[in-house]
């Protein structure tokens, strides 16, 4: 499907923008500057579809339209199915609401124990830093407060939760999120960073971002040299699409990874986008490549809009199926639905096990083929015996 699959090949370079100086491109902070925000901007560069149109005119109510200029160049501007277009660029659909969809859709707000700290599970929790995004996902889980198209009202205070953190000795990892934390100034972020290293309980500090795929400007050399001070940092990234496997992004991962920074995936199940073995095999196989390990592919969450995009679990199922034996297991993420009303995440996995009787497991390879494995049995009181003689060490 992607022929002559090698990281030099995809660089994608400045398209509608190669009157821009290269300096101004390779600027982050001039490429949020330049973000296509608007119905108007949009038809500038590309012609819309009806669909779409009703999309744009209605998407500042639900959650702001924005996109990075570098990124923008990833669409197929020809096709209307283009897989990174349906990622950014809203329909009529998000207007819709269907009747199991919330605007809350994992139950956060209920798990919400101090201004921006959602403490679900036992040992970690997520730490919410900021509403802004550098481009909006339009089957973001957190459209209620993320761009507050909504009127949330998202106020970070990052004092209120690092003191949460500070008093709960039970808190050893802690997830950064938000919003996309990178869009924070590097003042910011050293310092959070800072705050949490000081803390003797937290073990594992890690980043969700999809600033690398957004905007890879802004892994910029000081940047890299603070998570390199602060570090271990982890992050979980966020692609779908192997087209958002550009140069641009594998040199930003190889700097993250030369910084420390071990780098996970998390990709959203999405129709017309990633639901298909193909799509996902070319996907991890390109995340391996670039030094991202592919760590969770979720189900999409029941958000207000959504029904468009969101494939069926069992395609999801199907696409595990594909690829768990048929390629490197380092490349196949865990497939999971974040459950209604904090539930939490809920590992979905097709069932290699056939039968588990008294005496043995019967099961299922990836082939289809069907083995047998015996179940432990206690040992023949004779071995017990030679064991006791032998060696003192069931006494
Ligand atoms: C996803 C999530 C985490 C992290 O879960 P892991 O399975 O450890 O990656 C922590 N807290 C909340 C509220 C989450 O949604």
């Amino acid at each position: 499907m992607f022929p002559n699959d090698e990281p030099e090949k995809w660089h994608r370079g400045q398209g509608l923008w190669s009157h821009v100086n290269s300096e101004d491109w390779g600027n982050w902070i001039w490429q949020l500057q330049n973000r296509i925000t608007s119905i108007d901007q949009l038809e500038q560069y590309m012609e819309l579809t009806p669909d779409e149109r009703e999309g744009c005119l209605h998407a500042n109510k639900k959650l702001a339209l924005a996109i990075t200029p570098y990124f923008f160049n990833l669409i197929d501007r020809e096709n209307p199915d283009c897989p990174i277009r349906r990622q950014v660029i809203p329909l009529g659909g998000e207007l819709r609401v269907m009747p199991n969809e919330i605007l809350d859709p994992v139950g956060e707000e209920f798990s919400m124990t101090a201004p921006g700290i959602v403490h679900r599970y036992p040992d970690r929790v997520l730490f919410l830093v900021t509403d802004r995004c550098a481009a909006y996902c339009r089957y973001c889980t957190r459209s209620r407060m993320v761009s507050n198209a909504q009127d949330y009202n998202f106020h970070p205070d990052f004092e209120a939760g690092l003191q949460y953190i500070e008093e709960h000795g039970e808190v050893r990892d802690v997830l950064i999120s938000g919003g996309d934390p990178l869009l924070l100034s590097d003042v910011k972020l050293e310092y959070l960073l800072k705050r949490l290293r000081g803390i003797p309980h937290v073990e594992f500090i890690r980043i969700g971002s999809r600033v690398p795929v957004f905007l890879p400007q802004r892994i910029t050399p000081q940047f890299l040299k603070i998570l390199k001070e602060q570090g271990p940092v982890w992050m979980s990234l966020h692609l779908n699409h192997p087209s958002e496997c550009t140069g641009e992004l594998f040199e930003a991962c190889e700097n993250l990874a030369f910084a420390g920074v071990p780098l996970g995936n998390q990709s959203v199940l999405l129709r017309g986008v990633n639901d298909s073995v193909e799509v996902m095999r070319s996907l991890v196989h390109r995340l391996l490549m670039m030094r991202v390990r592919p760590y969770y592919l979720y189900q999409c969450d029941l958000i207000t809009g959504s029904a468009h995009l969101r494939a069926d679990v069992a395609t999801g199922i199907e696409i595990i199926r594909g690829l768990r034996g048929h390629t490197s297991g380092y490349a196949i993420p865990q497939f999971v639905i974040d459950a209604p009303q904090g539930g939490g995440k809920v590992p979905i996995n097709p069932d290699y096990v056939k039968e588990v009787t008294e005496s043995e497991i019967v099961i299922r390879n990836f082939r289809g083929e069907e083995y047998r494995y015996p179940r432990a049995t206690p040992l023949p009181e004779k071995a017990l015996d030679f064991l006791r003689e032998g060696e003192g060490i069931l006494t």
